[in-house]
């Protein structure tokens, strides 16, 4: 199964906030919703208790996108503080909305080598996981893969530290990978290569190709990478139809959560893409 849903309110709401936006891409079709705290978590506790209860109602399933200042490998102690207060907000909300997974960008290389990068990645999400589960908030930690070639986030390096940290994941973030390494994504076979690196060197990589979590939109890109989202079928860049047919082929399933600037529109004509193919 694949699940298709908008990061964030969705475009087509005439009022209203997460709740209604939750029950509006029910209404449409749509089986997923990121709930964004990407300028910080403001909910509060029983307010996302209500949009989980919405949800379940609704047969939507949550993700919640963690606000953009991390950076899990920071050289300063007080921004690995602020990364980890960051990320436990997002945990502690999303857990009373039952949202399954927590996307977060990994960091900065800040002039430092990948490995260098990854060990302290590690180290600072080993110890905010442990806060986690102490809490009993049992939300899973999805590292995006990052859009721009100072970003720590290629899928190599998220597959290594998702490896070393208990109950974390990859999240393909497409449009990023396609910008980072000069639009590598155009046919089937490169979007196909992408799940047999997390079948092959992430851990759980077998199980959770069943069950992804990804976003998708076609983006602008220089040499340095990411340059903005823009709408579905613009550019083809990357194209949609190609990792439908790798994903359809292959029998996996998951979340592919549309961040195109016509997030509900574009998510349902990606489903009516997929469905197609799928006869
Ligand atoms: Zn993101």
């Amino acid at each position: 199964m694949l699940r298709f849903g908008p990061a964030g309110i969705p475009i087509g709401l005439e009022k209203g906030g997460t709740g209604e936006g939750i029950e509006y891409v029910s209404k449409i079709g749509l089986t997923a919703y990121e709930v964004e705290f990407v300028r910080g978590v403001k909910m509060k506790f029983q307010a996302a208790k209500t949009v989980g209860k919405i949800a379940k109602q609704n047969g939507v399933v949550l993700s919640a996108h963690c606000p953009y200042w991390i950076n899990t490998c920071a050289k300063e102690a007080v921004k690995i503080e602020t990364t980890k207060r960051n990320i436990l907000q997002t945990a502690e909300i999303a857990s009373a909305m039952n949202a399954w997974i927590i996307v977060l960008h990994p960091g900065f290389y800040m002039g430092r080598s990948s490995e260098e990068c990854i060990k302290l990645s590690i180290k600072t999400l080993k110890e905010t996981k442990a806060e986690m589960l102490r809490n009993g908030w049992d939300t899973i930690l999805g590292l995006e893969t990052t859009g721009g070639v100072a970003d720590l986030g290629t899928l190599e390096e998220c597959i290594e530290i998702a490896n070393a940290v208990e109950d974390t994941a990859p999240v393909m973030d497409f449009a990023h990978i396609h910008g980072r390494n000069n639009g590598c994504l155009r046919k089937k076979g490169d979007f196909a290569k992408l799940f047999e690196t997390i079948e092959n060197r992430f851990n759980e990589g077998k199980k959770y190709v069943k069950n992804f979590h990804s976003h998708f939109s076609e983006l602008e890109y220089s040499a340095r990478g990411e340059l903005r989202h823009i709408p579905l079928g613009k550019e083809d860049e990357p194209p949609f139809k190609p990792l439908a047919e790798a994903i359809a082929e292959n029998g996996y399933g998951g979340t592919i959560i549309c961040e195109s600037p016509f997030l509900d529109e574009d998510a349902l004509k990606m489903k009516h893409i997929f469905e197609k193919l799928k006869g």
